[in-house]
């Protein structure tokens, strides 16, 4: 798992600390649309404050390609300060001198928010002038973004080669919320997966097979897994160049651990107000597409998990923005709730659906990371806790 140092190793009272927190969220008309990850950052933020840090915090906002104003950070400010109770002291650049003449002017408890790392385009390439811009703007750096843990770039890897870097809190929940999941995680351990594509989801399908009593795969991506296996899914969602290697997996050793729907919510087209019929698994007609998994298949899915002691869900169901096709996600998500033992969700869309649903406050841990998560879960390790370790020698 790595070995890193938490801000219960260093003095943080007078010191300026720069944290990279995981600050991505939908913004929409100028405002934030979901505030979960903000939220999930503020105790590590409040925490520095309260310790007499000077607290500089950064985050990349969205895909920009160019400056574009849409992606600067002032909602995130805005929400932030609010959800704090605390002024927040937004700049708009991410390294330079004017940010290093506001933050030697600032105290301590004072928080300041630079502008959205990836408008540098230094950002994505790690680029090592970047990483020292960013450096140099404190004493010491606190990876707290485990939504973006898994990307190499200077604010998240880069930074951590001229600066001392520990852990930030809510890094080292998620890290082990995942690590208890793939270290002998309590049986019946059961995996739900769904949501659009199966190619973002085999890795995580094939290394966590061996170790799982069930996995449940509903989604967009069941359908080519149905596909392989043989079955006609009319115009369902599929990854043809894909179907090979799911025919492996699926006659692999732990094969039969997959449990695919048995019967479907179709749609006549991909739309809200689309005309829809549950169907047997063998009885899509053509032209029809998959946008749910049926009444029979959420009981079956929402039983395995009730009977559980670890579950892991990362994807939707169905298309469960649209109402006629929330019912196999608002099934799993009932008995996540429900079951005795230990849940992990991830990934935005599945954490997304249990706020829609107002179920979030009842799971054991509800990950900021998609990505992240499905990639500790392939037991890779993510290069920002790799660059914490040599902090952790005492280098
Ligand atoms: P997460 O963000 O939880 O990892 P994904 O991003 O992989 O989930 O997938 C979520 C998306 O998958 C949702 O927008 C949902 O509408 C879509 N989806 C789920 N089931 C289907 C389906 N049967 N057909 C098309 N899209 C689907
Ligand atoms: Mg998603």
């Amino acid at each position: 798992m790595g070995r890193y140092l938490t801000l219960d190793d260093v003095e943080v009272a007078g010191k300026r600390v720069l944290v990279r927190a995981d600050l991505n969220v939908p913004i929409s008309s100028g405002s934030v649309e979901d505030d979960f990850r903000i939220r999930a950052s503020l105790p590590t933020i409040s925490r520095l404050r309260e310790a007499g840090a000077t607290v500089v915090v950064c985050s990349h906002l969205g895909r920009p390609k160019d400056r574009e104003p849409e992606f600067r950070m002032g909602p995130v400010a805005v929400r932030l300060a609010e959800i704090g109770g605390f002024p927040v002291r937004r700049l708009d650049s991410v390294v330079g001198e004017e940010v290093e003449v506001s933050v030697a002017a600032a105290g301590p408890g004072d928080v300041l928010l630079l502008e959205n790392t990836r408008f540098e385009p230094g950002e994505t390439r790690n680029d090592a002038d970047l990483a020292k811009g960013l450096a140099a703007l404190a004493d010491l750096f606190v990876l707290d973004a485990f939504g973006s843990a898994h990307r190499a770039h200077a604010s998240t890897v880069g930074v951590a080669d001229y600066l001392r870097s520990v852990a930030g809190p809510l890094l080292v929940e998620e890290v082990e919320a995942f690590a208890s999941l793939l270290v002998d995680p309590p049986h019946p351990f059961t995996v739900v997966l769904g949501g659009a594509k199966v190619s973002d989801k085999l890795g995580v399908i094939k290394s966590l097979l061996p170790k799982v009593d069930m996995m449940l795969i509903g989604g967009g991506m069941c359908f080519t897994l149905l596909r392989a296996e043989g079955y006609e899914i009319g115009s369902s969602l599929v990854e043809e160049d894909r179907l090979d290697e799911v025919k492996e997996v699926l006659a692999s050793a732990f094969g039969d651990r997959v449990d695919l729907p048995d019967d479907i919510v179709v749609a006549d087209r991909f739309a809200a107000d689309a005309e829809q019929e549950v169907v047997a698994r063998n009885a899509i007609p053509d032209d029809w597409m998959g946008l749910d998994i049926g009444p029979k298949t959420a009981e079956v899915f929402a039983a395995a998990i009730r009977g559980s002691r670890a579950v892991f869900w990362n994807g939707p169901m169905g298309v469960f923005e649209w109402e006629q096709f929330r019912s196999g996600t608002e099934a799993v998500a009932r008995a996540l709730i429900d079951h005795p033992g230990f849940t992990v969700v991830g990934g935005g869309d599945s954490v997304a659906a249990l706020r829609m649903l107002g179920l979030e406050r009842e799971v054991s841990h509800l990950s900021t990371g998609g990505g992240a998560g499905l990639e500790m879960l392939e037991g890779k390790t993510l290069p920002g806790l790799a660059a914490l370790e040599r902090w952790a020698d005492g280098s």
